[in-house]
């Protein structure tokens, strides 16, 4: 899952990155409002985190304009400690939900998880497809009895498949959800990613859930 962090104040802005990147999520950050908006627009988020006030262009200003674009991105905006109307302007502007500073990092995850669901609508924490299921809080995996050990990135390769089950997902629609700003799609660095996640996942069992889609991509399925 891949996350924008749209904040001024570089050290709550490096707090949340730092944290969301040990939660597995991919993380681009902007320091300004305008900026923001052109990432948010050009890129393929599953959820922003966006700051009411920033330079060059408010949160609500972003909010308004990002959904006059009708882009549904999930929006978690942090709003000041008092201000009711703030909160109000920015769930009216469009944001699917706030926080307000200071927050603990644990309420920012859950909140998170709980937009990321809306958008996937799903109502568990807990993904499945056949005898594989996923823990997306504790980042546990297991295959029948059999319990897998995943690295950060095998870990969210294996969510987004999972959100986009019986979904043929192409090498450009995974690097965008998995891999930030800087990833260079040159590489053959997603099909290794693959080819390790698909020796923890499918290797001795007879029913493989990751599938090659010869000139396409991959999508994970049961049969
Ligand atoms: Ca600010």
């Amino acid at each position: 899952m891949r996350i924008l962090v749209v904040e001024d104040e570089k050290k709550v802005a490096r707090f949340i990155q730092q944290g969301l990147e040990e939660e597995h999520y991919s993380v681009d950050v902007v320091h300004d409002g305008q900026q923001g908006l052109t990432m948010a627009e050009s890129e393929k988020y599953d959820a922003i985190v966006l700051d009411v006030m920033l330079p060059t262009k408010d949160g609500i200003a972003f909010t308004r304009e990002l959904r006059a674009l009708k882009k549904s991105t999930p929006i978690l905006m942090l709003t000041a400690k008092t201000s009711t109307e703030e909160k109000v302007a920015g769930l009216d502007s469009g944001a699917d939900d706030y926080l307000t500073k200071p927050f603990a990092f644990a309420e920012l995850l859950a909140r998170l998880r709980s937009l990321l669901r809306r958008g996937a609508q799903e109502k568990t924490t807990v993904l499945s497809l056949g005898d594989l299921v996923l823990d997306t809080v504790s980042h546990k995996a297991r295959r029948a009895d059999r319990v897998i050990e995943l690295t950060a990135k095998e870990y969210a390769l294996l969510e987004f498949f999972l959100r986009n089950k019986d979904r043929v997902l192409s090498r450009t629609i995974i690097a965008e959800h998995i891999w930030d700003y800087h990833f260079d799609t040159g590489t053959n660095l997603i099909d290794v990613y693959i080819n390790h996640l698909r020796n923890k996942v499918d290797t001795g069992f007879e029913k493989k859930l990751i599938h090659t889609v010869r000139g396409v991509g991959y999508v994970m399925k049961e049969d």
